[in-house]
């Protein structure tokens, strides 16, 4: 059984330690008990006495008194007086200061004094001197011996004197020797020593007595702390199950008061599937066979289901069954998860040996010294290798000796870095060479590096193809856009002749039939033109021979100068051309100025030529953290969803090339290419017979110093930073 902690060793010894004080307190309790019962029996005696004294004096006395006249008056004003003076100060006394010690001797003695008075009242008749005898008997009630001191002096005292002066009053005598007297006394004396031993026994028994109570409290007491500060339910119940006593541990236990508990059924509580099992067991312990450790359930006063494991035995003699119990509810639960846990660790361990036993690659570990210490199954189609054959064996026997010292290394990093892959080169049992990838981890507590080897000799063959493959095909795709770069070049300085003779012709007069041919002429040479200047920048981009030029670039008069170069192809095809919403605020984007204004044109250029007369065209500006979003929508003929991924595909004109309408198929490619370039991005979103959406976002920068500078000044003549146009940010 615990003791609460609260409880501590002083206290249970002090507990116990105190009987001796507590046993003359309680003496002293008694002891005044009785002085007190006595004074108060002596007060109802004296009365009683005082009323017979009267009686006697009325009746008795003249017809004892010798001669011829009898002095009446004053035996009776001695009976009524003397006997109530005798009287009435104990009395008074044992109301006023009863248990006292002068109560007591007051008493002694005027309890001999009324003794005296009766024997002179009765003429010294010899049997009334038993009242003398009689009354030390009642004071030996006090049980203190000391009271017969002053009721023996009364007597002794009475007796010498009035058996000198007055014999007649006392021995009912005329005369009568002093031997007398003392015989008197020495009859009193006799009955004082035994009524003196029977005082001191009975003293002796009180205190006895007294210090037994004192033992018996302490250790009621001692028990009463146990039971309350222990953390075991301690309890007592009677045969038909009732709590008869409760310790504190109990109200924790079934959320009951003390109260409530006694006299409540102990079965009641117990849980409805333990009731039977726990009245059996019972009836086991009230059969003589003390139960422990037994376990059972209940049910608290708040629904609540606690267990708790039991010691209990029957004690016949006292009809009572006293049990020590302990919740055992936390340990139960504790126990429920620890079988869980260890089904969960079983499980685990299972599942791990599967693992283990079917993985294809080598699950392995080794000590400090790099030397295995086990592994699994896979280690035989790895590296041609037993499991025993590598017990012991260091794995730097598998690797290529020119992989030895970097894995080595590696290896001593992952003492200090935790996880670490690793590809080397092993040597298989055959002598063939394969890649190995291993994930070691370093486990400081076991001192253990924990190794996964997995055979990478196919993925390595296929990455150095593929890299290889990449390496051919840009070195190829350099060739070409080198190629296409001359090519243009080379192409450019012709054609250029050709168009300048051209337009030579032009103005020479030609004749209508002539001016046809050369608008043909002219028609395809400009479009041959675009085509090589969009080749040779794609080429530049490809080759990184592109030289851009990035810096705040503002929005609006990008958009002002491109719609400005389309309003009148606009015009021409009878398209309305606007920007929406109209914008007063200016917004600076990260930019190469010339080649946004080309990627601009190319879009609305498209959004012109692939809407039908009496469509629109709309640029919208939107802003988005640090993200400017430039958006051209038309409401053109659209795009095929079919086609979409294709719109940035260079030469693919998605079609178009049937609806007669003009074009390369390189334009939306090099757009592409070159707001990439300036770390953008570009989109489009379409919808068959409705329209399309070609937007492209750039990254915001702030606006140059001198805007910001130009903006501060209130008066200074605003400007733009682009060029002097003094123009609104508004485009209709
Ligand atoms: P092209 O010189 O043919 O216009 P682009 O690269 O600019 O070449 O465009 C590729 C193809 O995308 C075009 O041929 C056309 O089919 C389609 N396209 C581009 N812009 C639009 C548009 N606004 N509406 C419908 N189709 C478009």
């Amino acid at each position: 059984m615990k003791i609460h902690s609260s409880l501590t060793t002083s206290e249970f010894s002090a507990a116990l330690a105190a009987p001796s004080e507590r046993a003359e307190g309680l003496f002293r309790e008694q002891r005044e008990a009785v002085y007190r019962a006595t004074d108060h029996l002596f007060a109802r005696l004296l009365v009683l006495e005082w009323a017979v004294l009267i009686v006697v004096a009325l009746l008795v006395a003249p017809g004892s008194w010798p001669g011829q006249t009898g002095r009446i008056d004053l035996q009776i004003w001695l009976a009524v007086v003397f006997g109530g003076a005798i009287t009435l100060l104990p009395v008074a006394l044992a109301q006023l200061r009863p248990g006292a010690a002068i109560t007591r001797y007051t008493i002694a003695a005027c309890q001999m004094l009324h003794s005296g008075l009766l024997i002179g009242l009765s003429g010294g008749r010899l049997e009334t001197h038993f009242h003398v005898f009689c009354s030390l008997v009642i004071l030996s009630f006090y049980r203190d011996w000391r009271v017969l001191v002053p009721a023996t002096l009364i007597v002794g005292l009475d007796h010498f004197l009035r058996g000198a002066y007055w014999p007649v009053s006392i021995y009912g005598v005329l005369s009568s020797g002093s031997f007398r007297s003392v015989e008197h006394c020495a009859w009193v004396a006799f009955e004082d020593v035994f009524l003196a031993i029977a005082c001191f026994r009975s003293t002796h028994e009180m205190r006895a007595t007294a210090l037994r109570t004192a033992a018996l409290e302490a250790s009621q007491h001692a028990n009463q702390l146990i039971m309350d500060k222990s953390r075991d339910v301690i309890c007592a119940n009677d045969a038909e199950g009732r709590f008869v006593s409760v310790s504190a541990a109990c109200e924790a236990l079934w959320g009951y008061k003390r109260e409530e508990l006694i006299g409540k059924s102990c079965v009641e509580m117990v849980h409805p599937d333990d009731r039977e099992r726990s009245r059996l067991a019972n009836l086991e312990i009230m059969g003589g066979h003390p139960v422990t450790n037994f376990e059972n359930r209940y049910v608290r006063k708040d629904g609540k289901v606690v267990d708790v494991l039991w010691s209990a035995y029957w004690s016949e003699s006292d009809g009572t069954l006293f049990q020590v119990a302990r919740d055992i509810t936390k340990r139960k639960r504790a126990e429920v998860a620890l079988q869980k846990t260890n089904r969960q660790l079983a499980s685990a361990h299972q599942a791990n040996q599967l693992i283990m036993d079917n993985s294809q690659d080598v699950i392995c570990s080794l000590d400090a010294q790099g030397r295995f210490l086990s592994t699994n199954a896979a280690c035989q189609s790895l590296w041609g290798y037993s499991a025993e054959e590598l017990i012991g064996r260091c794995y730097l026997v598998l690797v290529h000796p020119e992989d030895r010292v970097r894995s080595k290394q590696v290896e001593a990093g992952t003492r200090t870095g935790g996880k670490t892959d690793l590809i080397n080169r092993c040597l298989r049992k055959d002598g063939s060479i394969i890649d190995v990838l291993w994930s070691v981890s370093w486990s400081a507590a076991d001192e253990i590096l924990f190794c996964v080897a997995h055979d990478v000799t196919e993925r390595q063959r296929t990455e150095k193809a593929l890299r290889e493959a990449k390496e051919a095909a840009d070195r190829a795709n350099r060739a070409k856009s080198e190629f296409l770069s001359r090519m243009s070049h080379e192409l450019r300085t012709p054609l250029n002749a050709i168009l300048g003779f051209g337009q030579l012709l032009e103005r020479q007069a030609p004749q209508p039939k002539q001016r046809l041919h050369l608008n043909h002429l002219l028609t395809a040479g400009h479009h041959l033109l675009e085509l090589i200047n969009e080749v040779l920048d794609i080429s530049r981009i490809e080759t990184g021979r592109m030289q851009l030029s990035l810096g705040p670039v503002s929005v609006k008069v990008a958009l002002k100068e491109a719609i400005d170069l389309i309003q009148p192809l606009a015009t021409e095809h009878s398209i309305h051309l606007f920007v929406a919403p109209k914008n007063e605020t200016d917004h600076f984007v990260m930019a190469d100025r010339q080649r946004l204004h080309q990627v601009l044109l190319n879009l609305l250029t498209n959004g012109v030529k692939y809407t039908p007369a009496g469509g629109a065209v709309m640029v919208n500006c939107r802003i988005d953290d640090a993200i400017v979003r430039l958006a051209v929508r038309d409401t053109g003929i659209g795009i095929a969803p079919g086609m979409l991924p294709r719109a940035f595909t260079p030469f693919d004109r998605l079609g178009a090339e049937q609806t007669g309408v003009e074009g390369t198929g390189l334009g939306l490619a090099l757009s592409r290419r070159l707001v990439e370039a300036m770390h953008g991005r570009v989109g489009v979103e379409s919808v068959q017979g409705e329209g399309s959406t070609f937007w492209l976002e750039l990254a915001r920068t702030e606006a140059p110093l001198e805007v910001i500078a130009a903006n501060s000044l209130p008066d200074a003549p605003s400007r733009e930073p682009e060029n002097a146009n003094k123009e609104e940010c508004v485009f209709a």
